[in-house]
């Protein structure tokens, strides 16, 4: 039987979260029976549950994260976010040491906060996340909102980082959107960079249809240009995109199947040991 891992998904059940904006345009009630009910529905055994950023500039504190993955029954998993701060990093460690078990990977939001990749505040983060073998993802691309900065969250800003730091797994979520060229090349240059293709659709504009076939071009020629999936996860970015659309995506790659299974689970599985 197929299974599915959602490697990217968000949930605070809290008025000040900024993705509510997306679930409305989703028609999604965004709460966690909505959630595990879905991802029931589809057939999602694991779920990997990020921070979402709240209303001002902040993210859902981390041990929120961690309660909420505390009552879905062991479907979600925490990621842990990191600010930089020299506090934040620090307490980002310490958490992730306390709950071992529980934690897969820590995530770095460029693009939403003052710093780049090979910012000196994260060196203690990553000195961590390489020794214990735990992902670092990256927000990359497109931000959520109209005061994003690019010149952080462009995907080749990763480049260095993953030159220096042959032995840290960075996963580059959202496949960098719109530069899926240059992922495809830090996929192929680089055995440590993985990329997953969350939140790719969202709400629906003119031309929906076009740029949905257009997406599945754009991952499917990524592919062929790294020769082959075994560097590409799937996700959803819930409620940023449904689930119904990001699972549609997959269907939609002109793709071997077997490469289809790994980027709905054998990847995930391997990359997050879950
Ligand atoms: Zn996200």
């Amino acid at each position: 039987m197929q299974k599915i891992i959602d490697a990217h998904v968000h949930l605070s059940e809290r008025q000040d979260d900024a993705l509510i904006r997306f679930a409305r345009m989703n028609g999604l009630r965004y709460t966690l029976e909505e959630l595990l009910g879905t991802m029931e529905r589809y057939g999602i055994t694991r779920g990997l549950l990020l921070s979402p950023p709240l209303q001002g500039t902040l993210a859902l504190p981390n041990d929120k994260v961690i309660a909420l993955c505390a009552r879905s029954g062991g479907m979600l998993a925490p990621v842990v976010t990191v600010e930089p701060t020299a506090k934040d990093v620090k307490a980002a460690v310490k958490l992730a040491k306390e709950n071992t078990k529980e934690v897969k990977a820590f995530k770095v939001r460029l693009g939403y906060v003052k710093a780049s990749a090979e910012s000196p505040v994260f060196s203690g983060l990553y000195d961590y996340a390489e020794s214990e073998g735990l992902p670092v993802l990256f927000h990359t691309g497109d931000t959520a909102f109209s005061t994003g900065d690019l010149s952080r969250s462009h995907p080749l800003t990763l480049d260095g980082l993953a030159n220096k730091r042959e032995g840290l797994t960075m996963v580059l979520c959202h496949f960098g959107n719109p530069w899926f060229e240059d992922v495809a090349e830090l996929l192929y240059k680089h055995p440590n960079v993985y990329a997953d293709i969350s939140g790719l659709i969202t709400g629906s504009k003119g031309y929906a249809e076009k740029y949905v076939e257009w997406l599945g071009k754009k991952i499917s020629e990524a592919i062929y240009f790294a020769g082959g999936a075994e560097k590409i996860i799937f996700g959803t970015d819930y409620p940023v995109t449904k689930h119904s659309e990001a699972l549609d995506l997959v269907r939609r790659l002109d793709v071997e199947e077997s490469d289809k299974e790994k980027i709905l689970w054998h990847n995930a599985e391997r990359v997050f040991r879950l």
